[in-house]
């Protein structure tokens, strides 16, 4: 039975990356998002896709509800245009809030924050503490070598070959949405 998603926890860059294809992309996955009526959950700031991707959620008519550390709110990191905003008082506390108020998460492009938070995440998952599907938009191949990474795991005997499937892939945002909510809960123990 499909899943309910009604809000996603979107990691994805401060900066926009090199080129046009990452900026166009966080803004297709906020208008996705707005047309499915699903809440995007993030990091609450106008810097990088995930300025670009809250624009574009509440430029479709969407709900963005920001997440923000203390620190960076002091530094002035806002996107001052959010449905809802939060200051959480750490980088810790603010990962648990947006899960919290996911169903699904998704990483768009970014560096080494939108990695540890999407691994946080998808580690959670792997040890049952929470049952939130993941998934990548891979949009130009940018998430390539990191699944060669973790095929390398799995030739190597660190990661179980079913724990493939516990991450979702795709450039298109529905796509990846789609396979969100038909995501079935894999068992299969990590130890081999
Ligand atoms: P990075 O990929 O290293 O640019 O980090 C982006 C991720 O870390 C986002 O998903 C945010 O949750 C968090 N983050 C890093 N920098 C900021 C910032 N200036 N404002 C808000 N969140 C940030």
């Amino acid at each position: 039975m499909a899943r309910n998603i009604n809000a996603v926890a979107v990691f994805c860059g401060s900066n926009t990356g090199e080129g046009e294809s990452y900026v166009a992309a966080a803004a297709a996955l906020g208008r996705a998002l707005g047309a499915r009526g699903i809440t995007l959950v993030y990091g609450g700031t106008h810097k990088g896709l995930m300025g670009v991707l809250a624009d574009a959620v509440l430029e479709s008519g969407g709900t963005a509800h920001g997440v923000i550390t203390e620190r960076l709110h002091g530094k002035g990191h806002l996107h001052a245009g959010l449905t809802i905003h939060e200051i959480a008082p750490s980088m810790r506390a603010r990962k648990e809030r947006m899960l919290g108020l996911a169903d699904a998460c998704i990483a768009l492009p970014g560096g080494l924050g939108t990695v540890e938070e999407f691994m946080e995440a998808w580690t959670l998952n792997q040890l049952g503490e929470i049952d939130k599907p993941v998934g990548l938009l891979n949009v130009a191949g940018y998430y390539d070598p990191f699944m060669a990474f973790i095929d390398s795991m799995i030739a190597r005997r660190f990661l179980p070959p079913a724990h493939r499937d516990s991450i979702q892939v795709s450039p298109d945002p529905f796509t990846l949405i789609d396979a969100l909510a038909a995501y079935e809960t894999i068992t299969v123990p990590k130890w081999m």
